[in-house]
């Protein structure tokens, strides 16, 4: 049994977990504390708002440790928001917040709330069939380092990449019935 977590400190937790209960052979927890983070095999950052949930991690001591465990190899997976957290650069701010994962991403890159959009996309490395890929203020990927594999384009622009231990889409597979990412992602954890 693997213990996979959600970080619960704001954003779309529920609906991470809910398709995490699904898979067979994982345990969802929800982290929002040091115990909870040392329980894992591997954790999920949901969408939500980057800035909110960048202040809460270091609110709830939580910054470093995770840090630390994503640098020696925690499987993470960061969605909309979750992989602004991750980046190490954000266009036009100054702000970093985990800064793991070799990309710089452009927040709000596809408009505001209005401008939210269902694509559908193959995308080989996750499923051998059509996902639809749900884009909320979404954030594109502009640039990554050599170590950074793109799996998903749209438009031309990089919308879901790996780093060894380090999955970042900029849409929400949480918000389909399809759990083709949950189940790659419990691959990597594997
Ligand atoms: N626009 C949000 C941000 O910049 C991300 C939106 C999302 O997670 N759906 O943090």
């Amino acid at each position: 049994m693997l213990t996979i977590g959600v970080l619960a400190l704001q954003g779309s937790i529920r609906e991470h977990f809910f398709c995490l209960s699904k898979l067979k052979g994982v345990q969802a927890i929800e982290v929002k504390d040091q115990e909870t983070l040392k329980a894992i095999h591997g954790l999920i950052i949901p969408g939500g708002e980057s800035t909110t949930m960048g202040k809460l991690l270091r609110d709830f001591n939580l910054f470093e440790p995770l840090k630390n465990r994503i640098l020696e190899g925690l499987p993470i997976w960061g969605t909309c928001a979750g992989l602004i957290l991750l980046a190490r650069n954000i266009v036009g701010e100054s702000t970093v917040h985990l800064g793991v994962l070799e990309a710089s991403v452009k927040r709000n890159a596809y408009g505001s709330q209005l401008d939210s959009f269902i694509a559908e996309k193959n995308i080989e490395e996750v499923s051998s069939s059509p996902l639809n890929l749900v884009f909320i203020r979404a954030p594109w990927i502009q640039e990554v380092s050599d170590k950074v594999k793109i799996l998903a384009t749209h438009e031309e622009k990089i919308i879901a990449v790996r780093q060894n231990n380090i999955l970042a889409t900029s849409f929400h597979p949480e918000l389909t019935n399809d759990l083709s990412f949950h189940t790659y992602f419990y691959g990597m954890c594997k």
